[in-house]
This record gives structure tokens, C-alpha cells and sequence, in this order.
């Protein structure tokens, strides 16, 4: 499953290098959670707007192959190597809850 999720983040960028993606969205959406006190210790390259909307996409791609739930372990079980510390997939999963249709 990791490997499904970075080629999909990876392929999140070919696609950005092409076609425009809601970066405003995302960083109303990011700045907020960025200052929270769990959050707030994390390196700022992680809120980058491209790679914030790679790594929702990468969730969004996961959740739909293999259902929230199997993903939500997953996140649980396994360190993503962009931060792999507990706290980012709460991050990840704070801000795909923000930005969802
Ligand atoms: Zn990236």
C-alpha cells in the first residue's frame, strides 16, 4: 500500500505540472492547522501547497482502492516516509477532511 500511495503522490505532481490545482484552497485550509500546538513543531516543507495536495491526492487514491477504514490502519501502522511520525498522518487526514467535496 505505500507503494501505491507515493507513485500516486508522485503522479500528483506530472499532473500539477500540467494543469492547475486549488492551491489557495489548500493553504486556507493548511495555515490554520499548521499553528495548532500538535502540529506546530513540524517542518515547513511539509505544508507546501504541492506536496500537501500530492499527499491528499495519494489519500483520496488509497481510500478509493482499498476503502477508508483498511487505509485509516494503514496510516495507523505504517510511517510515511515524508514524516514518519505519528503525527503527520493526523495531519493529513485533519486537512483531507477540510477539503473534501
Ligand atoms: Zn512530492
Amino acid at each position: 500500500m505505500l507503494f501505491s500511495f507515493v507513485f500516486a503522490h508522485e503522479l500528483r505532481h506530472v499532473y500539477q505540472s500540467r494543469f492547475a490545482f486549488p492551491r489557495e484552497e489548500i493553504k486556507k485550509a493548511v495555515q490554520p492547522l499548521r499553528r495548532q500546538l500538535n502540529y506546530i513543531q513540524m517542518p515547513p516543507k511539509l505544508f507546501v501547497e504541492a506536496e500537501v495536495d500530492s499527499e491528499l491526492f495519494a489519500l483520496r487514491t488509497l481510500n478509493e482502492m482499498y476503502g477508508r477504514k483498511t487505509v485509516a490502519h494503514f496510516l495507523k501502522s505504517t510511517p510515511l516516509p515524508r514524516y514518519p511520525y505519528p503525527e503527520y498522518p493526523c495531519l493529513l487526514q485533519e486537512a483531507y477532511g477540510l477539503l473534501q467535496p
